[in-house]
């Protein structure tokens, strides 16, 4: 070998190697974490390192990373669980006003009990500090993004952005006057501007929400259908949550299934997000398949509200993009999806008689990708895989309850609880870090909430009394 060759390999041995010890600075590194990925393969790193760059993630995989990546801020995970925020795809979040009322074994709950403490009670001001104190709830439970159908979406929407949540916010459409709009349906025009101020927001974004087949008539749905298309955003609507809903269609002559009936005005499309469908058969599943609707299953409140068993694992066998709801507040009183988890196991396994299905590792694709499937936000988030945004979670597993932790999808689903989340990270912004909430004052918060439920509380009792004489509409 000639020197000038020699010299040649020996610069540009040189060069590779001084490139190797060029770290590249970052916002942002957790290590130290077993990183679930939640990606196709479902990767695992037991060392694992989650790199973030400003809003997004640069890389994921194994402590080597960390020759290539340095930072000012690196987060230890101290070996918890790092993942994906959880996703919960089915929410009425201010309703947590209301948390734990009308719990006297009322039948007509809706009807009887629901809408008129709405009526009576609601206003901009509960819809804000309700909003602040459910978002605070969801961030110290380690879930980052969350689906609701409420009113006033624009106070929602502040008080999320305010704490740095993630959220699809769907501005209801229903046949009566509420407390946003006099008109019948007038939730179609107070949402115009809505959609227009954050159609285009990193955390927030707009949907349309029209409450159900029972209450939005055909031609509303597809005014709705319409302005949807207009702005590419969601339509989120709950789907055969009772079993007559059918019956209870304004001019469904043929019978035809609420998803049928859907399908045949022109709605049903992969802009919708279905709530519910636990009166479903299969020609209704095939139906959703082909649309490239998503669903939310909310196990838990349809078991405590007894609607029934969603056909959840079906679904999931058809790869139907599905993900976890709660319900509002007032459903399953929980907004975190810890307890959800395990409720959408076991259902399943009750309903087939089948302890083999809904494995953990399944729940928690439902909790993530699942989730962002069903809401269309997956190129975004739902995983953890470089190019998508850090939504990511840590879970400590030194406490006693999480003790051992062979086997961290078992672990989460059933051993975990909010208290575990130690650390919650929403478009790369640390919102909580080591249970200390970075943008809010939680003080203040619960100020707001001790108001608001003296002021309810003595309506909220007698309402009650009235409501549990009301027959029932929804059997
Ligand atoms: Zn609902």
């Amino acid at each position: 070998m000639n020197s000038k060759l020699k010299s040649a390999i020996a610069l540009a041995l040189l060069g590779v190697s001084s490139l190797s010890y060029a770290q590249t600075d970052v916002s942002l590194i957790i290590k130290n974490g077993q990183v679930l990925t939640m990606n196709s393969q479902k990767e695992v790193y037991d060392n694992g390192v989650v790199i973030i760059n400003e809003d997004a993630i640069v890389a994921v995989g194994d402590e080597s990373l960390l020759k290539t990546y340095t930072s000012k801020n690196i987060i230890d995970a101290e070996n918890g669980i790092v993942m994906p925020g959880m996703i919960n795809t089915h929410n009425h979040l201010p309703m947590i006003a209301f948390r734990g009322l009308g719990e006297e074994g009322i039948e007509n709950r809706l009807f009887a009990y629901f809408f008129p403490l709405e009526a009576k009670k609601l206003n901009r001001n509960v819809i804000y500090q309700a909003t602040r104190l459910g978002t605070l709830d969801l961030a110290q439970s380690g879930v980052t993004t969350y689906a609701d159908m409420y009113y006033h979406v624009d106070e929602m929407a502040k008080a999320t952005k305010e704490i740095g949540l993630r959220a699809v916010l769907g501005e209801t459409v229903i046949k009566f006057p509420v407390v946003d709009a006099k008109d019948p349906f007038g939730g179609i025009e107070y949402a115009k501007p809505f959609i227009e101020q954050y159609k285009n927001d990193p955390l927030i974004t707009p949907a349309l929400a029209p409450h159900a087949v029972y209450t939005v008539s055909e031609a509303k749905f597809k005014e709705i259908d319409l302005l949807s298309a207009k702005y590419d955003i969601p339509v989120l609507v709950h789907v055969s949550e009772f079993g007559n809903e059918s019956e209870r269609i304004e001019g469904n002559t043929d019978k035809l299934s609420p998803i049928e009936w859907l399908d045949s005005i022109g709605v049903l499309n992969d802009r919708m997000v279905l709530a519910h469908t636990i009166h479903i058969d299969d020609e209704d599943i095939a139906l959703v398949k082909k649309s490239g609707a998503g669903i939310a299953y909310n196990p838990m409140a349809n078991a405590k509200g007894a609607t029934g068993i969603a056909p959840a694992w079906d679904m999931y066998k058809l790869d139907i993009p599905m993900g976890l709801g709660t319900d509002g507040p007032m459903s399953s009183n929980q907004v975190d999806l810890w307890r959800t988890l395990s409720y959408a196991a076991n259902m399943q396994r009750l309903k087939h008689n089948d302890r083999t299905i809904m494995i953990p590792e399944q729940v928690i694709e439902l909790a993530t990708i699942g989730g962002a499937r069903a809401l269309h936000m997956d190129d975004e988030i739902g995983s953890l895989e470089a190019n998508k945004k850090a939504d990511v979670i840590i879970v400590e597993t030194q406490s006693a309850n999480m003790r051992p932790s062979y086997d961290p999808y078992a672990t989460l689903v059933y051993q975990a609880n909010p208290s575990n989340v130690v650390t919650t990270i929403v478009n790369g912004d640390l919102v909580m870090q080591d249970r200390v909430m970075k943008n809010v004052d939680t003080d203040d918060i619960h100020q707001a909430i001790d108001k608001i439920e003296s002021d309810i509380a003595a309506f909220a009792k007698e309402l009650a009394k009235e409501a549990i004489k009301s027959p029932s509409l929804m059997k």
